[in-house]
């Protein structure tokens, strides 16, 4: 069994696919505009699609009833979704620096990983497309795997395959991302991109996006004891300042 802890040689980095490595917005905002033009749609249609997703994101069975339901589409929602899946990877492209950051990762000693949730077309589709299967050690993708994010064990099969112990889970989703791996162990730094998450679930770092109303990581009472703490620390957070994400903020109390 893969146990998770500070004493653990080999350093292990696990990531979440999207809208943590990948702009997925960027994608959907892509796939968008391709249904208007299919149609003759307009801008406002645009804006109304990408305001939609936002609203109901993740819940992407919804969107596409709501979307059928405008336009009067033919096609059966599972349908929509299937075709989605398949054209989302190459639509997809990873924030900038991403790929050249894990690689860096890599270089330094540490193994790095993906636990997604999501069907193993698109979610494998996007990482061979964008470039990041070549710069990961491993993944575990919940459809493939029959266990989704927060079960443990989507983090522990990622970190058997990555052959790290100890270590992050970086990830967008307090729950999935976040909670989950608190119960295995890892230290974890939440992308905030979504301030209506619950407040309850304490991060190790977070990073504040545009949300300057969010506070810093103000309630981590632990210390960055680990030895690869600062490794991880500067090299995510370089990766991240490069996206126009806002600074860490860590409290070390
Ligand atoms: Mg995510």
């Amino acid at each position: 069994m893969i146990v998770f802890g500070l004493e653990a040689v080999q350093l292990l980095a696990l990531f979440d696919l999207d809208r943590t490595l990948i702009d997925l917005d960027a994608g959907f905002l892509r796939r968008a505009e391709e249904f208007a033009e299919q149609r003759r749609l307009g801008p406002e249609d645009v804006a109304w699609l990408v305001a939609l997703d936002r609203d109901v994101h993740p819940h992407r069975d919804i969107y596409f009833a709501r979307v059928r339901e405008r336009y009067k589409l033919a096609a059966p929602v599972k349908e929509l979704l299937a075709a989605c899946r398949r054209r989302m990877p190459y639509l997809v492209q990873c924030y900038p620096a991403v790929p050249t950051g894990l690689a860096e990762l890599r270089t330094r000693g540490w193994r790095v990983g993906v636990t997604t949730n999501g069907m193993p077309d698109s979610q494998l589709g996007k990482l061979r497309r964008t470039g990041l299967a070549d710069v990961i050690d491993g993944h575990a993708v919940s459809e493939a795997e029959g266990i989704r994010k927060p079960e443990v064990d989507l983090f522990r099969i990622a970190a058997q395959r990555c052959g790290g112990k100890g270590g992050w889970m970086i990830g967008d989703n307090l729950i999935a991302d976040i909670q989950g791996a608190q119960m295995v162990g890892p230290r974890t730094i939440w992308i905030n991109r979504e301030p209506g998450q619950a407040k309850s679930i304490m991060p190790t770092m977070r990073s504040p996006t545009s949300s300057r109303q969010w506070p810093s990581c103000d309630q981590y009472t632990g210390k960055p004891d680990h030895a690869g703490f600062v490794h991880i620390f500067n090299t995510y957070a370089n990766i991240l300042r490069e996206v126009h994400l806002l600074d860490f903020h860590m409290t070390d109390q």
